[in-house]
């Protein structure tokens, strides 16, 4: 994957749109890689809060590097050489395959082993610690969970450790804290391979059709602990999930510790083979619950420390108030807003704060309800508002009922048995299998797909 939207993905668009599009590749010169951004600014910037992790990603696309230089500079697209001249995300790409960090490989058994083995685990992010983790009422359990695992990995009653909640909240932050501190520690430390449940069904496809599924399976089982992030992906995904419950007995079995991360518990992932499930369940499930008002402010305040910033006591309970779903946003203004003073030279106070976090706030103050999808998608399709929730199943009522399921699904954050209910109580499998029939139609039918598009602009504005 492009280095560029690997860290996109890692830091959030926020932030990614903030200080990183603008960078550039100048060149590759032996084992040094050369990135420029436009301003001292921006360059002191990145270098300081995103230098480890773009050399990180730079090594694991290509092992040739050792350095990422950043400077000040232009991008010189035009007179680049061949092959220089993309961003910096292009190169990287053709640079497979991407090996794992030193410390992370696995026991060489083959060559071939080797080389799935490199490909396998995804590297963990350094600033992601138990220390830099703030502790409140809403994650203290799934907090408690993650260290007990890291003191006593392979635990029975811990294993596995099954850690869920919404976006944002934390979930990925302690699994790396999980990996960071067995890594660390330990004599010898342990072997621990991180990967989203996205990458492993990817690695597990690619094994497929290079013949190497014994080396996937061996390396798979040969580690100490398996992390599996977002393991939601792969509802629906049979063979993946065939595979997944075939190691993950094999390393319960073996005494090797297991670490989970979803976005519902595991009775609620719909979609997931019963036996996996249950199995899921077996050991801790932790739910991290929506953050509260003060551990938003404890957080904001952790980070004002680490940042050396002053940020007046009215500002943070403003963003607190303000941006109250995803720590990840809330992260990402608070750097903005300290940035924003750097670079103008400006204390930090409310008025400020509006104005330059005006787009997200915006975002958070609309908050569409299902009652006002209902309505609109009813209007627009001309038909009566009651029929949202009755039971009539005629094709003129019941396709914009979808209709209006996949707008609450997509424009809300309820759950879909919360959908359901608000659809005339009906049951979550119905919504989910309204999502999917919109998403064909859309991809079938343009003129439908208008449709939606312009009821769902309608809905934001
Ligand atoms: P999830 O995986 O649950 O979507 P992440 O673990 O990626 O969420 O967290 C998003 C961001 O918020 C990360 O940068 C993480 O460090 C930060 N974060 C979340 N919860 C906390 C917390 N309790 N203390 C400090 N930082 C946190
Ligand atoms: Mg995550």
């Amino acid at each position: 994957m492009r280095i560029r939207s690997r860290l996109q993905q890692d830091v959030g668009d926020v932030e990614y749109r903030s200080w990183l599009r603008q960078m550039t590749l100048a060149g590759i010169d032996g084992d040094e890689a050369t990135v420029l951004l436009p301003t001292r600014f921006l360059r002191d910037w990145v270098r300081s809060h995103y230098g480890e992790k773009i050399t990180m990603l730079w090594q694991q696309a290509n092992p040739a590097i050792r350095r990422v230089e950043i400077r000040v500079g232009k991008s010189r697209s035009v007179e680049a050489p061949a092959g220089e001249d993309r961003a910096f995300g292009g190169l990287a790409e053709s640079l497979a395959p991407q090996p794992a960090p030193p410390q992370l490989s696995p026991r060489p058994v083959s060559h071939a082993v080797v080389r799935v083995a490199e490909e396998m685990t995804a590297p963990l992010d350094p600033r992601f610690t138990f220390d830099s983790f703030v502790v409140g009422k809403p994650n203290e359990f799934a907090y408690a969970c993650a260290r007990r695992v890291a003191e006593n990995p392979g635990c029975k009653e811990f294993n596995p450790l099954f850690l869920y909640g919404g976006v944002g909240l934390g979930k990925t932050h302690l699994m790396h804290a999980v990996g960071l501190e067995l890594t660390r520690r330990g004599a010898p430390p342990a072997t621990v391979a991180y990967m989203s449940a996205e990458k492993f069904m990817y690695r597990f496809i690619a094994a497929i059709r290079s013949q190497q599924t014994i080396e996937f399976k061996d390396h798979l089982r040969s580690v100490d602990v398996l992390m599996i992030d977002d393991l939601q992906f792969l509802i629906g995904k049979d063979n993946t999930q065939e595979e997944f419950f075939h190691t993950f007995n094999a390393l319960v079995d073996a005494g090797k510790q297991i670490v989970v991360s979803a976005d519902k518990s595991p009775s609620d992932l719909s979609g997931l083979e019963d036996r996996l499930r249950t199995r899921l369940g077996c050991g801790m499930v932790a739910d991290l619950h929506a953050t509260t008002y003060e551990l938003r402010i404890s957080i904001l305040e952790a980070k004002c420390t680490r940042a050396q910033a002053e940020v007046p006591g009215r500002v943070l309970e403003f963003l607190a108030h303000k941006i109250t779903t995803n720590v990840r946003e809330l992260e990402g203004s608070l750097n903005r807003l300290i940035a924003h003073a750097h670079l103008f030279n400006r204390p930090i106070t409310l008025e400020t704060a509006q104005e330059v976090l005006h787009d997200i706030l915006k975002a958070h103050d609309k908050r569409v309800t299902i009652d006002e999808i209902q309505r609109r998608v009813a209007e627009h399709y001309n038909m009566r508002i009651g029929d949202m929730v009755s039971a009539r199943r005629a094709r003129a009522v019941a396709r914009p009922r979808q209709v209006a399921m996949y707008l609450a699904k997509q424009l809300t954050s309820r759950s879909l048995p919360e959908i359901g209910k608000k659809f005339g109580n009906r049951d979550h499998t119905t919504v989910m299998h309204a999502c999917s029939r919109v998403n064909e139609l859309i991809a079938a039918d343009s003129s439908f797909a208008e449709d939606v598009n312009l009821l769902k602009k309608m809905l934001e504005s």
